[in-house]
């Protein structure tokens, strides 16, 4: 439901970084904070006072849209000392910061499709703004050898038709870059020749080191200065970030358009501080001075340190209170086994390894870097640099010979498509021909494979499937003169066909049209080996989790949304447990129920790691389908962030992003012969609830175990009936029905059925009640 605008954005990561820092902290851990992005002075006391008799003045209430006059004329006087610019009082307008002076603009002059030029790296808040207004981010890669400033011939290359602004951010966070007035002048004629906006941030004016002279860009020219906005407040300059008040100047349509914006959202900067703002401009100003002469300090103390580290290379800022040191030399380095990929890895090392915050460059649109805020004591500056120089130099070239390459193949649908059971003879006559006209030997692949004594043959031409096809079940031996029981055509491309799956069972032939998800083809064969199966030697299926414990079997038959893979877990670890199937059992019921694993290797669902971490490196030796191996893919949205992502951590791949990514893994290897069976005398079965009232284990009577089997009643959220909770079942007719009723009926006869509720007790608790029942 949410817009395509918002979509686009995310939240601000200095403040997601923040955020993990204080709760480090709460924890007890020691962390600097140099991800901070206002002054750590204190907002002087004579501001403060100014706040204070304005409460007590009762100036509390709404005030002139635009800010009220006297500060209106205190800015304008500012501009005109300062920056040698002449505005009235209605080219000024004041807002909720310079943040929100830069959103109404945006806002105010934007239409979908207009491009802004936005140089990187930049601050993180512009391209949010531009794309919630509706226009286009246009971003141009500065250099650190132009000290990251955008050059004429840079500027000129990124002009289109479309280009209505370039937002320049003078001195810039998060480089600390500025422009001289040069630089600025020659940038200057190309934007009156072009006629564009430029919206010039100049909050840092004020910090500005080693006597660079800060030039505004209005004050270029008179043309220019019709062409300008000029951004700025008072949080920064007067340590006043919680006051929220910034203000703007260009020329009068474009400052009450803005205000027109600003009327129907905040109506205007709080009344408080705006008396506040007032005299941070009128009053002294020697606490500036002050505050720039101590970030000077700092910011030559930090840099040195910076450049002692081997590797890293620091653009010397003219302004602003950040660095922005190169580390990609580090990429690709690792430290116990995880590398670093990128800035956001670099970012989670120091965070973790050297306990200090610090922003990833790709924030602001520059991978390869890291942002330094020195606004902060120098004791923490020295601390910081004494545990990132020690970081860094553990970081150990990468193991080459260590790193995996995934086998995996990642298709376009990962789900099923639908699937008809209603084909007539004619139908699929018609089915097959068409399918076999696709099937030409070029690229035909065919592979009799045996499911549980049943064969069925399949014809394909995607060779994903063959080969997962063959991984998957056993051979049915002697191929040649074999009559396969079933057949499955399983056929890619077709231009205008809908991807869908048919089954006649007369004929016991299917046919899947246009996808290559392995998932489906496989449990088409299933459905049809239980099928055959059921027909011909009273074998049937059963759909859960099965383990061996001294040759005696157990199911744990499940719906959606029990849990059930933390017990499997734990009981798989158990020294005598022996791991029957992750899926399915075909059977067989005698005096007792013989249950078979039909399948040579488990399709298993890599997020399984979860549960069990030592799957990892089986996974990594395994054919996988659909991992994820990219952050843009993920669809677990929680561990994307910033302490989660093992993608963010250097990995190239991620067993856990997705619930429909597999593995073919072959049982033998999670722990030899001794810890997998093919066959097991079932003894007792599990069937998982998750509901308010039932006791925690509960024995079952066949009639009610039988009962909730058919059903099949999903028990989160929406009830969806998968009866016998089988999803590989084909047909649903009542005599199929009424057959495996009874099949069941036998079945918990034989084997005792309990209800465990996973919903009447801690899951230690239950774990404990299922070791007990099965007499572990
Ligand atoms: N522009 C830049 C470049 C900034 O770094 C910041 C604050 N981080 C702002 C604007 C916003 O300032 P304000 O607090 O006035 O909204």
């Amino acid at each position: 439901m949410l817009s395509d605008r918002i979509q686009k954005i995310g939240f601000s990561p200095t403040l997601k970084i923040s955020a993990k820092a204080s709760a480090m902290r709460a924890e007890g851990i020691d962390v600097i904070n140099l991800s901070v992005g206002e002054p750590d002075f204190p907002t002087p006391d004579n501001i403060k006072s100014a706040g204070k008799k304005a409460i007590d003045d009762n100036f509390t209430k709404y005030t002139a849209n635009d800010g009220i006059l006297p500060l209106r004329e205190a800015i304008a006087k500012k501009l005109k000392e300062e920056n040698g610019l002449e505005y009235g009082t209605d080219e000024i307008i004041v807002s909720t910061g310079a943040k929100n002076c830069m959103y109404n603009l945006c806002m105010a002059v934007l239409d979908s499709g207009d491009e802004v030029i936005i140089p990187a790296p930049y601050w993180v808040s512009y391209p949010p703004m531009v794309n919630l207004a509706g226009g286009t981010p246009v971003v141009i890669q500065t250099r650190e050898e132009n000290g990251f400033r955008v050059t004429p011939d840079e500027l000129s290359a990124a002009i289109s038709p479309s280009t209505k602004v370039l937002i320049l951010n003078n001195p810039c966070n998060p480089t600390g870059t500025g422009y001289s007035r040069e630089e600025l002048s020659k940038l200057a004629e190309i934007i009156t020749e072009e006629g564009i906006l430029v919206v010039s941030d100049e909050i840092y004016e004020k910090l500005v080191y080693d006597g660079f002279e800060f030039v505004s860009f209005a004050s270029l020219g008179k043309k220019i200065k019709e062409q300008s906005v000029i951004i700025n407040g008072v949080s920064k300059a007067y340590s006043m970030t919680g006051w929220r008040i910034g203000y703007a100047a260009g020329p009068r349509d474009y400052i009450s358009a803005m205000s027109k914006v600003q009327s129907h959202n905040t109506s205007n900067a709080s009344s408080v501080s705006q008396m506040a703002a007032l005299e941070a401009l009128t009053g002294p100003q020697h606490e500036i001075s002050r505050m720039r002469s101590e970030f000077q300090i700092r910011r030559n103390y930090m840099i040195d340190r910076l450049r002692g580290i081997p590797g890293v290379s620091c653009y010397e800022p003219r302004g602003a209170f950040y660095l922005f040191p190169n580390i990609s030399s580090y990429f690709k380095k690792e430290y116990e086994g995880m590398q670093i990929r990128n800035s956001y890895g670099m970012s989670y090392y120091l965070l973790k390894h050297a306990h200090v915050a610090v922003v990833p460059g790709e924030a602001f649109g520059s991978e390869g870097y890291i942002r330094m805020s020195y606004a902060t004591s120098m004791k923490n500056i020295e601390e910081a640099m004494d545990r990132i120089s020690s970081a860094l130099s553990k970081l150990e070239p990468s193991r080459v010979a260590k790193a995996i390459s995934l086998n995996n193949t990642v298709t376009v649908r990962k789900g099923a498509v639908e699937t008809e059971t209603h084909v007539g003879p004619e139908m699929r006559d018609a089915l097959v021909a068409e399918a076999e006209s696709h099937l030409t030997h070029q690229g035909y692949y065919e592979w009799n494979a045996s499911i549980q004594g049943v064969i069925i043959q399949l014809r394909t031409n995607l060779p994903h499937l063959y080969d997962f096809w063959v991984e998957n079940w056993y051979p049915a031996r002697l191929e040649t003169d074999l009559e396969p029981h079933g057949v499955i055509y399983a056929v890619g491309w077709i231009p205008g066909r809908e991807p869908r799956a048919y089954y006649n069972s007369e004929s016991r032939t299917a046919v899947f049209f246009k996808s290559a998800y392995y998932g489906q083809l496989r449990s088409l064969a299933l459905g049809m080996a239980d099928d055959i199966a059921s027909r011909l030697s009273n074998t049937y299926s059963v759909r859960g989790l099965a383990l061996d414990f001294d040759g005696k079997g157990f199911i744990m038959i499940a719906p959606r949304g029990t849990g059930k893979a933390t017990f499997f877990a734990n009981l798989l670890r158990h020294p005598k447990s022996k791991i029957v199937t992750d899926d399915v059992v075909f059977v067989r019921i005698n005096n007792t129920a013989v249950a078979d694993v039909p399948e040579r290797k488990f399709y298993m669902q890599t997020n399984f790691v979860e549960e069990y971490p030592d799957f990892a490196p089986l996974f990594d030796k395994s054919k996988c389908e659909n991992v994820i191996t990219s952050r843009d893919e993920c669809v677990n949205g929680p561990c994307q962030k910033l302490d989660n992502c093992r993608l963010d951590r250097g990995s190239p791949f991620c067993y856990e992003a997705s619930p429909v990514s597999r593995a073919m893994l072959d049982p033998y290897w999670i722990g030899g012969p001794e810890k997998h069976t093919k066959r097991t005398d079932l003894k007792w079965i599990m069937l998982f609830k998750n509901d308010p009232i039932s006791p925690v284990v509960k024995e079952a009577s066949v009639e009610e175990a039988v009962r909730y089997c058919q059903e099949g009643l999903s028990q989160s959220g929406a009830l969806r009936s998968e009866p016998f909770f089988n999803p590989h079942l084909l047909l649903s007719g009542s005599d199929r029905i009424d057959d495996r009723r009874r099949f069941y009926e036998q079945l918990f006869n034989i084997c005792k059925p309990y209800f465990i509720n996973v919903n009447a007790a801690s899951k230690d608790e239950i774990q404990k009640r299922i070791n007990e029942l099965i007499g572990i």
